[in-house]
């Protein structure tokens, strides 16, 4: 991997998400050798994926070069790499491209799509998780449009023009929203021959309210706002299938559609290795103590989606998040700190910043610790929020510029089909 020899403790982090970032920043400039290991280069701010995968921003606009976020920091090494196992008793990572020693050992591998073990649903429907996916999403949204306007067959038109999203968490209350708005203010101008009225946007949610982690209030608003822009919700259904084709549900339901997005879960991304039974524990995330130590190791730490803390606030674990994932990371550069010292470590307390999920123009739901609110202002906040949060001047500026314009001329512009998607058919 080509890391010098150093007599400082060598501190490897297993992915450059939130967590990873933050805790790197923290050992910045700290007598410690940081190794940062990712399967990709950059940052992804996964928050804005849905709007990538509706044309509303470009990809670029929401990553960021990891070796640029951490390019002024002594005693910092970044590699591009997928790592496939961790060795517990030689302390090594096994990777893609080479094998390397740890003093200590950070995984911030973050989570992936739960498909609950359907292998139709993982084959034929779409996952928004990663900027690749989002883009395919993109593509076969505008691709689906193209097609309907060539058919002359009424069932295959509307099974185009169908789009289901399965799961009621923010990812797809967000995404209907936006291809609400694209319904509405996008199609009826690019496809003036072609009758958009039939697009049809459901969204299915196995229990009785959308939003589910947020207040009652917020949940409900957001179905209002969501009814509002013609999407259907469906509520207490579980989608039970999908060939490609066809989605089928635990009811009489079913629906005939080209588009079907899985946003009803995620579990923790396992590394081989650190996968024994005894701290993998609910949502496949690794179990940690209060200073996010992997059960049964001093030296081996997990923060961010990967990590379960179970505490009497949070039975489940945290959220799986941004601001846990920000918070474990930077408290643990402190303790990983005090740990070389010798001295104690600090127990991680999360402190509830809130929620908040947009579905549109003017329309957000905000849960803060103190004040709920809802509506125009809500939006505001909720764009305040994401700009903050988002990594390097440039990207909040074109993310900015591209949501005034948006905004103004009631537009998306990035509906393009760059790279084809082509859809897995049922054989
Ligand atoms: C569509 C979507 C919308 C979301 N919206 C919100 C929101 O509005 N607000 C909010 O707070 N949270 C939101 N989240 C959740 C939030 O993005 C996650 O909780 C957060 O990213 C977790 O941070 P992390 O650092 O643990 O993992 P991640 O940010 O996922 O980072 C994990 C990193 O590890 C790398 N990696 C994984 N496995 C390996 C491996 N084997 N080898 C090398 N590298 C590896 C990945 O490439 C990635 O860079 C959303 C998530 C999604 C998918």
């Amino acid at each position: 991997m080509n890391i010098p020899i150093t007599s400082f403790p060598r501190i490897i982090i297993i992915g450059g998400g939130f967590a990873g970032i933050a805790l790197a920043k923290k050992l910045s400039k700290q007598e410690v050798q940081v190794v940062l290991l990712d399967k990709n280069n950059y940052h992804n701010f996964q928050p804005l994926l849905y709007q990538v995968s509706t044309g509303g921003l470009e990809p670029d606009s929401i990553a960021y070069p990891i070796r640029k976020v951490l390019k002024d920091f002594p005693n910092f090494h970044f590699r591009l790499a997928d790592v496939t196992e961790v060795d517990t008793k030689s302390n090594t990572v096994i990777t893609d491209i080479g094998n390397l020693k740890f003093d200590y050992l950070v995984v911030a591998s973050g989570s992936k799509t739960n498909y609950f073990g359907n292998t139709d649903v993982e084959k034929y429907s779409m996952a928004m998780k990663t900027i690749p996916q989002s883009l395919n999403l993109r593509s076969l949204i505008l691709e689906n449009f193209e097609d309907a306007l060539l058919t002359s067959d009424l069932n295959e038109r509307n099974a185009l023009m169908n789009f289901v999203i399965v799961g009621g968490g923010p990812t797809g209350v967000e995404l209907a929203g936006a291809l609400a708005e694209i319904k509405k203010g996008i199609l009826p101008k690019d496809y003036p021959d072609l009758d958009t009225r039939s697009v049809q946007i459901n969204v299915i949610q196995s229990s009785d309210c959308i939003l589910k982690g947020m207040s009652a209030k917020a949940s409900q608003k957001a179905e209002d706002f969501l009814e509002k822009l013609g999407v259907h919700v469906w509520k207490n259904i579980r989608v039970t299938n999908y060939d490609g084709k066809t989605v089928t549900t635990n009811t009489d339901l079913t629906f005939e559609a080209a588009t079907v997005v899985w946003a009803a879960g995620v579990k923790g991304a396992i590394i081989k290795g650190l996968d024994a039974k005894e701290f993998v524990t609910r949502g496949n995330r690794l179990l940690v103590n209060e200073f996010n130590q992997v059960k049964g190791y001093t030296h081996i730490f997990a923060i961010g989606d990967i990590a379960c803390v179970e505490n009497n606030d949070f039975p489940n674990g945290l959220p799986m998040m941004a601001q846990p994932a920000i918070q474990q990371g930077k408290q643990l550069g402190n303790n990983m700190l005090l740990l070389i010292e010798g001295k104690p470590m600090k127990p991680f307390v999360y402190k509830d910043k809130g929620a908040m999920a947009t579905i549109g123009r003017n329309k957000a739901v905000v849960d803060l610790p103190k004040f709920k609110f809802q509506g125009a202002f809500a939006w505001y906040v909720w764009m305040f929020v994401h700009l903050f949060f988002l990594i390097g001047f440039r990207n909040r500026m074109v993310v900015f510029i591209n949501w005034v314009y948006n905004y103004v001329r009631f537009d998306r512009e990035a509906r393009l089909i760059i790279r084809p998607f082509k859809k897995k058919r049922k054989v």
